[in-house]
């Protein structure tokens, strides 16, 4: 029987299709109003703990997520796809990867976990960057991107995709593992499991329960819509093409 724990960490975002509005004050997005789901790329960390744990090889999953009070649906969905139970880490403001990653190193070792799961990538901030401090932060091993993930007795390996082709990295645990999109393809929560995750339990801790410092040295600027693109031009022919290049000085 498998002793193994996994700590997934899933962020609520911005969802995937929604049109981003830039609030006028260009402190930031609209977020009012606006619906949430959870990061696709932790939807991915979720199946990939949980397939672990219907293969036996890990004997619990625990969602975390960090921010305000609606994350804990966010917990629920992992809950629904197979999660075991949840830590909401209530905080008000918006964390920076540092700050997550701060209390994630925390929370892996409080609840003596051997895998920490996480999103290659937030959708939202785009920072890539919390499962790479974690593991700083815990002096364990890191599999980023892993497209393909195999427990290997007290050892995980892990395919990453890399620009010239597959790396294969054999890493001791306690590790820390961020997915890809090629990992696998996440399920949709049923509704049964839905109901049922309704039971699960989801613990609400403060920052400070945890002792963990959230200050931030990173402050936001400004917040732009991207420059409108200009209307293309449509040519006929394959030498209308080349003489318009040749007009803009592209050829
Ligand atoms: P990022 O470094 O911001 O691109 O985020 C990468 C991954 O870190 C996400 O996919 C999540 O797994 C995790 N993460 C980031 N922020 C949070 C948060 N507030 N709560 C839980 N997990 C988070």
């Amino acid at each position: 029987m498998a002793e193994l724990r996994a700590l997934v960490a899933v962020k609520r975002v911005i969802d995937f299709a929604v049109k981003i509005r830039v609030k006028p004050d260009k402190s930031g997005v609209v977020t009012d109003g606006v619906k949430h789901s959870m990061n696709p790329f932790c939807e991915i960390a979720v199946e990939e703990a949980v397939r672990l744990k219907e293969k036996k090889l890990v004997k619990e999953v625990i969602a975390v997520s960090c921010g305000p009070s609606q994350c804990q649906e966010t917990i629920r969905t992992a809950l629904a796809m197979g999660a075991d139970r949840g830590i909401h880490v209530e905080v008000s403001e918006s964390l920076g990867p540092l700050q997550v990653a701060r209390v994630l190193a925390k929370l892996a070792e409080k609840e003596k976990v051997d895998l920490l799961f996480l999103g290659k990538q937030a959708i939202d901030d785009d920072c890539n960057q919390t499962g790479q401090m974690t593991a700083g932060l815990l002096d364990w091993p890191q599999g980023t991107f892993a497209s393909q993930v195999t427990l290997e007795g007290d050892k995980v390996k892990v395919e990453r995709e890399i620009d010239g082709g597959l790396e294969t990295l054999r890493l001791k645990l306690p590790a820390v593992v961020t997915a890809d999109l090629r990992l696998n393809e996440p399920r949709y929560a049923t509704l049964p499991n839905i109901m049922k995750a309704k039971k699960k339990k989801i613990e609400v801790m403060k920052a400070g329960d945890l002792g963990v410092d959230l200050t931030s040295k990173v402050s936001v600027i400004s917040v732009e819509e991207p420059a409108q693109r200009s209307a293309g031009v449509k040519v006929e022919t394959t030498e209308d093409l080349v003489a318009k290049l040749k007009e803009v000085g592209r050829i």
